[in-house]
């Protein structure tokens, strides 16, 4: 038989790791897809070798809570994707959002999150967190200052998201990586609009990367993942002693359709990149539109980091219409291509309108204080023409 392909080669290019990392054909089928195995139970040749695994001194899945063959490919390939020693593959972004916030904090601790965290995190921390007598404050992650002013003798972490959502605002992660290591905190962000294609944040000094892989990772709307990615020791920990307990792993049938969905990764993120540049610039020359949030536009005021910190802009585009609420509203229902939706970074053009939808919660008067102008349109530009993205949008413009 011809010798397996080589796991992982670092002198490959980022499309090719996409594609080979971690996965080569199956020994004895030699079956180039990968396999879906939804086993839950697996057989040991004795007693030692089965507590080797579980105590993950050897490699090997033991039980379908704790991830399976399909999952640990996965898990594999996007630890190398990402750069991480390893990664833990688990249910969905929030699941791993809150294993890893569980992993560093018990009753009585205190994090420090950026403020325009996503909704979910905002949630977690405000509902459950409270609940078991976490502490958190929420800041503004651009001023090192307002971190620092925040950091307490019980802060166990310091949680950032770049670009945020919907206002796609970055952070330094370099600079904020500075401070967590003098203070001795893991540094956590939030990958999920970038996906390691376009931003790896262990380079600027992150410890731990979280992504939604529901979003661009898997490509296609038809499934809900998560990551965590980090050293060894502490991904081991997690899937030991938060995972398991709350026993949200990924399961196979998902992490095979993850899988298929990489493959094509660059080729999307590539697409999605160039559609939202255009499709900024078309929006930034609009009567109707007061402003365009996009990191890719010289007129973003970060538009330097972005290029520092990023290898391309991404594909979600926020814009600003003239109007209130209403006319938010009125814009998004009147587009034809675009679909309204909570989510992103499908094949599809989707919009949402925060201040009627994903921040429907906050009183009128109060969204500007949470950075939410109300005629604020979030979009996460699809695969589709480029030209009929904006063709689309401009039939909805004039309807103004
Ligand atoms: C969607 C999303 C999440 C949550 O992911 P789920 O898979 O829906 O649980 C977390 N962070 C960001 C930035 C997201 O967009």
């Amino acid at each position: 038989m011809r010798e397996r392909m080589i796991m992982v080669n670092k002198d490959w290019k980022f499309s090719t790791k996409t594609i080979h990392n971690a996965q080569g054909p199956e020994e004895g089928n030699r079956a180039i897809s990968q396999p879906i195995i939804p086993a839950v139970a697996y057989a040991f040749d004795n007693a030692e070798e089965a507590v080797q695994v579980v105590n993950g001194e050897g490699e090997g899945t033991f039980y379908g809570r704790f991830g399976n063959p399909t999952s640990r490919t996965l898990e594999q390939k996007i630890a190398s994707l990402e750069g991480t020693e390893d990664a833990l593959g688990v249910s969905s972004g929030m699941a791993a959002i809150s294993i890893a916030l569980l992993n560093y904090l018990k009753s009585g601790d205190h994090v420090v999150v950026t403020k325009d965290v996503y909704g979910g995190t905002h949630k977690f921390l405000t509902n459950l967190g409270e609940r078991v007598g976490i502490e958190y404050d929420f800041v503004d992650c651009n001023e090192l200052a307002a971190i620092e002013e925040k950091i307490k003798e019980n802060t166990k972490a310091i949680y950032i998201e770049t670009p945020s959502n919907p206002s796609l605002t970055l952070i330094d992660i370099e600079a904020v990586s500075k401070l967590t290591k003098e203070r001795g905190l893991p540094l956590i962000i939030d990958n999920t609009f970038m996906t390691p294609y376009l931003q790896r944040p262990t380079e600027f000094g992150a410890d731990i990367v979280i992504h939604s892989a529901t979003k661009y990772l898997n490509g296609h709307g038809d499934a809900i993942a998560g990551f965590v990615c980090g050293d060894k020791e502490t991904i081991q920990h997690m899937r030991q002693n938060v995972m398991g307990d709350l026993g949200q792993p990924l399961n196979a049938w998902e992490s095979y359709l993850i899988l298929r969905g990489l493959k094509t990764l660059t080729l999307r993120v590539d697409q999605h990149c160039s559609n939202a540049q255009k499709v900024a610039k078309f929006l930034e020359s609009q009567d109707q539109v007061k402003r365009v949030y996009y990191p890719g536009l010289a007129s973003h005021p970060q538009h330097e980091l972005a290029k520092r910190q990023m290898d391309q802009m991404g594909g979600i585009v926020s814009f600003e219409i003239k109007g209130g609420v209403e006319a938010g509203k009125q814009f998004i229902s009147d587009l034809k291509l675009a679909m309204i939706s909570f989510s992103l970074g499908d094949p599809e053009t989707l919009v949402q309108h925060p201040a009627s939808m994903t921040h429907s919660s906050i009183p009128e008067e109060e969204l500007a204080d949470f950075g939410i102008p109300k005629g604020l349109i979030r979009l996460s530009t699809g695969l589709e023409d480029a030209g009929d993205i904006i063709k689309d949008l401009e039939q909805a413009l004039k309807k103004l």
